[in-house]
């Protein structure tokens, strides 16, 4: 477990410690303000994990909210122990069981929720002064799988050209370490993205419909155990090319049973 401070910013993370291929060194859990404070993410129902972020919150004057980008576990399992130790904290998301419905523009306390689907279809990040908790849709290094869903893929870009506008000055993510240059990074992630579509348009013009040689063609740097989820991502790019007419015939879709 470590902890992460945020230069010039009133916010503290708390890195769990599930490392893994998705979680990177590990889930971030991050308080935000102080009398009180917020949590976004409480992350995995680790017992030591869970005691940390009571600590820090109870030093910071108590917990006024639980924050949730999205509801995969490593980022919302740990939410039923921390209302544990802190009985009437509501918990704000986009979907799932909640106390308090966010949609893209709720403001919850002192955060401000963006709407950035992609990684999930309801995934939020959320806006701190000129910090953004960006969740799974922008992480500290590599990039996030796309979870297919109409329109995910062009949403997803759009929600990080929204981010992009917003003048930050760090990003927060999930997984990996704080970006100090949060331009650079979304700019990185933005042309990233278009760069898969574009390596991917040139497979398709050069015959290729397989999974297989597709995902050899475009996502020849990802490892084994990546390559699953950079299936699910292709699937969220075909979508987009068969919404903008861009699809050939015949091209095979990747079948999973949903999103990791
Ligand atoms: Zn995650």
């Amino acid at each position: 477990m470590t902890r992460i401070d945020v230069p010039g910013h009133d916010i503290v993370g708390v890195r769990a410690s599930n490392p893994g291929p998705f979680t990177l060194t590990g889930t971030n859990s991050w308080i935000v303000g102080r009398d009180p404070a917020w949590l976004v993410d409480p992350g995995p129902a680790f017992h030591d994990h869970v005691k940390a972020l009571v600590e820090v919150a109870n030093r910071r004057g108590g917990l006024a909210g639980i924050a949730l980008t999205h509801q995969h576990a490593d980022h919302a399992e740990a939410t039923g122990a921390v209302c544990g130790e802190f009985p009437d904290v509501p918990v704000a998301a986009a979907a799932g069981a909640i106390d308090v419905p966010l949609a893209d523009g709720s403001t919850f306390g002192s955060l401000e929720a963006l709407a950035t689907p992609g990684h999930a279809p309801d995934h939020l990040a959320f806006l701190f002064g000129t910090a953004a908790l960006t969740g799974d849709a922008v992480l500290g290094e590599g990039s996030v799988f796309i979870s297919p869903d109409p329109k995910a893929l062009a949403s997803y870009l759009e929600g990080l050209s929204r981010l992009r506008e917003r003048n930050l000055d760090v990003l927060c993510p999930g997984h990996g370490p704080m970006v100090c240059d949060p331009a650079a990074k979304l700019d990185e992630y933005i042309s990233h993205r278009l760069d898969r579509e574009r390596r991917l348009v040139a497979a398709l013009a050069g015959g290729k419909r397989g999974v297989d040689e597709m995902l050899d063609d475009v996502w020849d740097d990802a490892p084994p155990e990546l390559r699953p989820a950079a299936a699910v991502t292709l699937a969220a790019h075909l979508d987009k090319l068969a919404d903008e007419g861009r699809l050939p015939p015949g091209v095979e879709r990747p079948a999973f049973a949903g999103p990791a």
